[in-house]
């Protein structure tokens, strides 16, 4: 029997879950209820499972029937800071929500866990589940990592794969990656501008950081424009500006904050030295300082172009041509699977999760209060992770050098 069958046999199994993992959303490192519910689901499977201890991930380790290399599988858990507005029947009750669809993620990766341990005879090889919390700016993959997660079967896997599900963009049911680049490297800059306070008539007896920090805002803005390919993309978008109190004041201090996103490490680079540069040069040419921090966030998430198109292939073998969707161009969100990708080749595949009465062009966007995703996804996608880690292992026995052909 196919995996998908077997998955398509569990949907009754996989909505329940679903759905009680929906109404229990947490935020962050720390997801005991959450962590309870996998375990709960994973509560019988033949599987080596050890808990995490700075965070409550869960990481399971299935050993096939037949020895074999490793394939790690990964789906993340946490929820976001988000008050629910679907008016679903099993919308969480509180301040917090599923609201990138993780506890999809999480649902498909249980379901893959049963299904792979059904069929351990066919399995010729490891495959390592990572339950992972805080994905949301929290770090939790690379919190996992320096906890061995590498190592938890014995060896470094050799291939990594990821599902995320959207709200919008694509149909239900489609599936879409590409070989490269796929998700932007995210950094925060950080300002704070010195200057001295005053009367707000008698600018010329204070050092006004206003008007300093808000030529730092469109200093960027050009730099940026005069300095960097248009080809290798990137963006910064100050979220926050903060300076006085009264409109006769002037402040001492002006402060900003901005996301920064790019693609390459050069321009990564770069970025890092250049913003601090505009705002350090701009506040001496108005007599002030500026403190200017940038901070690195995640890092690009690059799909291994092999990998990418093994995991195509698959899509298209087990749920159809038409279910597969190449990406022209990466998106600019960020994930932290970036850094378990930058230490195994694998590939970040999206899941296309647009309700079907909604259009994919203007549906509400993941993070959205109002972002519903199509459980009718998760046999396909817990199939999907399966037959992933199911046929990787197989390619990795027929070519034991390891790197599937691009
Ligand atoms: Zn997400």
């Amino acid at each position: 029997m196919k995996l998908l069958d077997d998955a398509t046999s569990l949907t009754d199994d996989l909505t329940r879950l679903r759905r009680d993992l929906h109404r229990i959303p947490e935020v962050g490192l720390d997801l005991p209820r959450t962590q309870e519910a996998v375990l709960a689901a994973l509560d019988g499977l033949p599987l080596e499972i050890t808990t995490g201890t700075g965070l409550t991930s869960v990481t399971a380790v299935l050993r096939g029937a037949r020895p074999g290399p490793t394939v790690l599988l990964r789906g993340d858990m946490d929820a976001l800071p988000v008050t629910e507005r679907t008016g679903l029947s099993f919308a969480a009750p509180v301040d917090r929500m599923h609201a990138c669809g993780h506890d999809l993620h999480t649902t498909m990766l249980a379901g893959a866990a049963r299904l792979l341990a059904a069929h351990r005879d066919r399995l010729a090889g490891n495959v390592l589940f990572m339950f992972q919390p805080g994905e949301e700016g929290f770090d939790g993959a690379g919190h996992m990592l320096a906890e061995g997660l590498l190592d938890a079967a014995g060896e470094r896997p050799v291939a990594a794969y990821a599902l995320h599900v959207i709200s919008h963009t694509w149909k239900s049911g489609v599936f879409a990656a590409r070989g490269g680049p796929a998700m932007a490297a995210s950094n925060v800059l950080e300002v704070t501008v010195r200057g001295a306070g005053g009367h707000g008539s008698t600018p010329h007896r204070a050092k006004d950081p206003i008007p300093a920090a808000c030529e730092m805002v469109t200093a960027l803005q050009t730099w940026i424009s005069r300095s960097f390919d248009v080809f290798d993309p990137v963006i910064l978008t100050v979220g926050t500006f903060h300076a006085g109190t009264q409109s006769n004041i002037i402040p001492d201090t002006a402060t900003f904050r901005a996301t920064v996103r790019s693609f390459s490490d050069a321009a990564r680079a770069r970025l890092r030295e250049g913003t601090v540069g505009v705002c350090e040069g701009v506040a001496a040419a108005h007599g002030l300082t500026a403190e200017a921090t940038f901070f690195e966030q995640y890092p690009v998430t690059v799909n291994d172009p092999a990998e990418a198109a093994f995991a195509a292939g698959t899509v298209q073998e087990v749920h159809g041509e038409e279910r597969y969707a190449p990406m022209e161009n990466p998106i600019l969100g960020s994930e932290d699977f970036s850094r378990v990708i930058d230490a195994v080749p694998g590939a970040m595949i999206f899941l296309g999760a647009t309700l079907p009465d909604a259009d994919p062009d203007t549906a509400p966007a993941n993070h959205s209060p109002l972002a519903a995703f199509d459980e009718a996804v998760l046999p396909d996608g817990a199939a999907l992770y399966a037959e992933l880690a199911m046929r990787r292992l197989a390619a990795a026995a027929e070519s034991p050098a390891g790197a599937v052909a691009p």
